[in-house]
C-alpha cells in the first residue's frame, strides 16, 4: 500500500528565509512589532517533519484589546482617515507589487509552515494574493453612491435632493484558516483596505508565518500604523476575544461551519455585521458524453489540489453509469502518479496534511468509510511515521448516508458514485448537503451542463474546469457554506455601509 518514500529531513532553506526565521517573530500592533502582553509564545511546526520552525507570540484578549484600539484610532484619525481613494489604491497596488517581488520567499514560508509544494504556493497562493491587491486597488476610486429622485414629500418650499454615500464599515476583525494562509489574508485585507476600513487580523495558529511577512511588506509599502494589526494566537482565546469585541464593527471569518456558528453567537451580543466563508461537500457531476481527456485530470485536481484541504474541493463525484468504471480507473491512475514529499523538494506534488489534528481527523474518516463498507481503489490509509501524510484516496461502493459521503473530510479523499440519468433524482442527490459552496459539471453539451448548473444550489459552478479562482469572481456559499461573498465587486458590500443624505434645496 505504501509506495511513497518521504525524506526524513527538510531540504535546505534559502538564505533569505533562513535569515528571517533566525530573527525574533513578533505580532504587528499599531505599526510596531511586539510580543504578547502575557509574554507567552507558541511553536509553529513543519508538518512534513514535525520540527519546530519558529516561536510566535501567543496573543490573547489583552493583545486583541490593544490591536482594536490601534485600529479604531487609525480609522477615526491619522493619515488613513484622510488619505484620498487614489492614494489608497496606489498603496494597495504597491503591496501587490511587493508580494510579487518576494514571491519565492513567501512561497517557501508557505511550504514549510503549511506543507504545500513551494512551486504550487508560488504559482497559486502567492500569484493570486498579489492579484487580489492589484484588482482591489482599482476599486478604491470607484466606490460610488447614487443620486435618488424623491417622490414622497411634495410641498411648497420643499426641493429635495437625495444621494447615497458608501462609507467604510469601520474596524473589522478578520479571522482566517490555515489552508491558504497568505491568500486568505489577501482575500480579507485587500477589500477591507480598498474601502477604507482598518483591520485586526487573527491568523491561524497552525500557519502564522506568511501573514507576518505580509505585515512587513505592507509597512514597507507605506501603510500607516494601526491600519492593519496582525495577532498570532489561538481561536478559543484571541479569536473569541476578537469576534466578541464591543469596539469591532464587523467580523469576516473563513473556516469551519462549526466555528462559524461560534462567531455568529459571539458577534450577536452587539449585533456586529458578520460575513462567513465556511465548509463544503461539493458535488462534481460527470455526464456520459464528457471529454475524458480533460475530465479525468480535472476531477483529480478538483479533489487532490492542496491535499483536498479546500472548502470547495470536488469531494462528491457523480459519474454516469456507462463511463463510471473508466472514470474511476483513470482517476485511480492519476492518484497513484501523485508524488508525495516535502514541500521544498522540487518534484513534490502533494505534501503532508497541516497538523496531527487534521491527520487524525482524515484517517478517522477513512476508518469510518472502511467500517461502513466503502472500498478504496487507491490510498485508504495514512502513511504513519513522521509527518502527516495521507495518500490520495478514492472510495467507491459508498451509500448516501455514510459519514464519508455526508461530512466534509478536508483531505485528499474522493467518494465516487454512479448515476443512471440526468434527472430530478440526480439533482436532488447533488443538492443533498447542508453545504452549498461549489459544484462541477463535465459534459460536451453546453446546454445540458448549463441547465444542471442553474439547478445546483451552490455559490460557484465550474463547467469543464474546476478551481478557477479570480479576484474578479465572487466566491461564497449557499446554505451552511456561508454568508456573503469574497472577491469581485460583491465583496465590497461586506465592508461598506450605505448612508442616504437628503437635502432641502428649497
Ligand atoms: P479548521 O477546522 O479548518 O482548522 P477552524 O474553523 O477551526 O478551521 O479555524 C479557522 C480560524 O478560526 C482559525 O484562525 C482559528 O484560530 C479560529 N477559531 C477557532 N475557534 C475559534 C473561536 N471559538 N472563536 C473565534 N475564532 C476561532
Amino acid at each position: 500500500m505504501n509506495e511513497h518514500v518521504i525524506p526524513k529531513t527538510r531540504p535546505a532553506l534559502s538564505p533569505a528565509v533562513e535569515r528571517w526565521l533566525a530573527s525574533e517573530r513578533a505580532m504587528l500592533i499599531d505599526g510596531r512589532w511586539v510580543q504578547a502582553q502575557s509574554g507567552k509564545t507558541f511553536a509553529t511546526h513543519d508538518p512534513a517533519t514535525g520540527d519546530v520552525i519558529a516561536n510566535v507570540p501567543e496573543g490573547d484578549k489583552a493583545d486583541i484589546d490593544l490591536a482594536v484600539k490601534a485600529a479604531r484610532r487609525a480609522f477615526e484619525t491619522g493619515p488613513w482617515a484622510r488619505m484620498t481613494p487614489s492614494a489608497r489604491g496606489r498603496l494597495l497596488h504597491k503591496i501587490g507589487d511587493l508580494i510579487l517581488e518576494h514571491a519565492d520567499e513567501l512561497a517557501e514560508l508557505e511550504a514549510i509552515d503549511n506543507g504545500k509544494p513551494k512551486v504550487v504556493a508560488k504559482a497559486a497562493d502567492v500569484a493570486l494574493s498579489a492579484d487580489m491587491f492589484h484588482y482591489m486597488s482599482g476599486w478604491a476610486t470607484k466606490i460610488e453612491g447614487k443620486t435618488i429622485p424623491i417622490s414622497a414629500l411634495a410641498a411648497p418650499g420643499l426641493d429635495l435632493v437625495s444621494a447615497t454615500r458608501l462609507e467604510p464599515i469601520g474596524v473589522v476583525g478578520q479571522i482566517i484558516p490555515w489552508n491558504f494562509p497568505l491568500l486568505m489574508a489577501a482575500w480579507k485585507l485587500a477589500p477591507a483596505l480598498t474601502t477604507g476600513c482598518t483591520v485586526v487580523l487573527k491568523v491561524a495558529e497552525e500557519t502564522p508565518l506568511s501573514a507576518l511577512r505580509l505585515g512587513e511588506i505592507m509597512l514597507e509599502a507605506g501603510l500607516p500604523a494601526g491600519v492593519v494589526n496582525i495577532v498570532t494566537g489561538f481561536g478559543e482565546t484571541a479569536g473569541a476575544a476578537l469576534s466578541g469585541h464591543p469596539d469591532v464593527d464587523k467580523i469576516a471569518f473563513t473556516g469551519s461551519t462549526e466555528v462559524g456558528r461560534l462567531i455568529v453567537r459571539a458577534a450577536s451580543n452587539d449585533l456586529k455585521k458578520v460575513s462567513l466563508e465556511l465548509g463544503g461537500k461539493s458535488p462534481n457531476i460527470v455526464l456520459g458524453d464528457a471529454d475524458l481527456d480533460i475530465t479525468i485530470p480535472g476531477c483529480a485536481a478538483s479533489i487532490f489540489f492542496n491535499h483536498g484541504q479546500c472548502c470547495n474541493a470536488g469531494s462528491r463525484l457523480f459519474v454516469q453509469k456507462n463511463i463510471f468504471d473508466r472514470v474511476v480507473e483513470g482517476l485511480t491512475a492519476e492518484a497513484r502518479k501523485i508524488k508525495l514529499g516535502h514541500g521544498l523538494t522540487e518534484d513534490t506534488q502533494m505534501g503532508p496534511l497541516v497538523s496531527q489534528v487534521q491527520y487524525e481527523r482524515v484517517t478517522g474518516y477513512l476508518a469510518s468509510g472502511r467500517s461502513e463498507g466503502a472500498r478504496a481503489t487507491c490510498g485508504g490509509e495514512g502513511l504513519g511515521g513522521q509527518g502527516y501524510f495521507v495518500p490520495p484516496t478514492i472510495l467507491v461502493d459508498t451509500k448516501p448516508e455514510m459519514k464519508v459521503v455526508r461530512e466534509e473530510i478536508f483531505g485528499p479523499v474522493l467518494v465516487a458514485t454512479p448515476f443512471d440519468e440526468v434527472d430530478d433524482a440526480l439533482i436532488a442527490e447533488a443538492n443533498n448537503s447542508v453545504y452549498g459552496l461549489a459544484a462541477g459539471v463535465w459534459s460536451r453539451s453546453q446546454g445540458k451542463a448549463q441547465q444542471i448548473a442553474h439547478r445546483l444550489r451552490a455559490g460557484t459552478v465550474w463547467i469543464n474546469c474546476y478551481h478557477v479562482f479570480d479576484a474578479a469572481l465572487p466566491f461564497g456559499g449557499y446554505k451552511q457554506s456561508g454568508w456573503g461573498r469574497e472577491m469581485g465587486q460583491a465583496v465590497l458590500s461586506n465592508y461598506l455601509e450605505t448612508k442616504a443624505i437628503t437635502t432641502n434645496l428649497g
